[in-house]
């Protein structure tokens, strides 16, 4: 896993990590692992997640393990900003459910000296790219993409399998409609 150690993190600057990977795959396990460590550090911390992700908690980001951290649902990206002034490091779930404004504010933010971790999908059920998670991955310093186990085979997996027919792009769900799968096993489910 790639993590920055201690004695490399740079100074007197910002930075974007972005998390990425399938569904499965600990994004937002590792995302908390990673402000936790923060908040340990005494440094201040904010969390975002679109309203879209209603999931599991309300106002937390919480893994698919249950670790959970009190988040702020939001949304529209710009609203990171109006709660971001007195924060160091700032975290964002599920960033492939923001638009692609989400690319200048974590540049803005990183550029004023703020720490920005960012977590998200990188492709859809398809496996087609999830914008604006490409333009993220392009501008970060710092990438960590995330396998999951595929359930077919064994193999890592990277991409998520729709179980259902919906052809829409987002379709919020967990267990009961996606799972991880590799590229040998994955495949696009056909409309009926
Ligand atoms: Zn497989």
């Amino acid at each position: 896993m790639t993590d920055i150690p201690p004695h490399q993190l740079p100074k007197d600057t910002g930075w974007i990590e972005v998390i990425t990977g399938c569904m499965f795959s600990g994004k937002t396990e590792e995302l908390i692992r990673r402000l936790r460590r923060a908040q340990i550090a005494k440094q201040k911390v904010k969390i975002f997640k679109p309203r879209i992700d209603a999931r599991y908690s309300e106002n937390s980001i919480v893994s698919h393990n249950e670790q959970s951290l009190p988040s702020i649902l939001i949304d529209d990206i710009i609203e990171v900003l109006k709660h971001s002034d007195d924060a160091q490091v700032i975290g964002i779930d599920e960033a492939q459910f923001f638009n692609e404004g989400i690319v200048h504010i974590c540049n803005s933010l990183a550029s004023k000296g703020k720490r920005v971790i960012v977590a998200g999908l990188d492709m859809d059920y398809t496996g087609k790219p999830f914008e604006p998670m490409p333009q993220l991955l392009a501008i970060a310093e710092y990438i960590t993409k995330q396998h999951a186990i595929c359930v077919v085979c064994g193999n890592p997996a990277d991409r998520t399998q729709r179980k259902t027919t919906e052809s829409e792009r987002v379709i919020v769900g967990a267990a009961n409609i996606y799972e991880a799968r590799c590229r040998k096993c994955h495949y696009i489910p056909k409309e009926n």
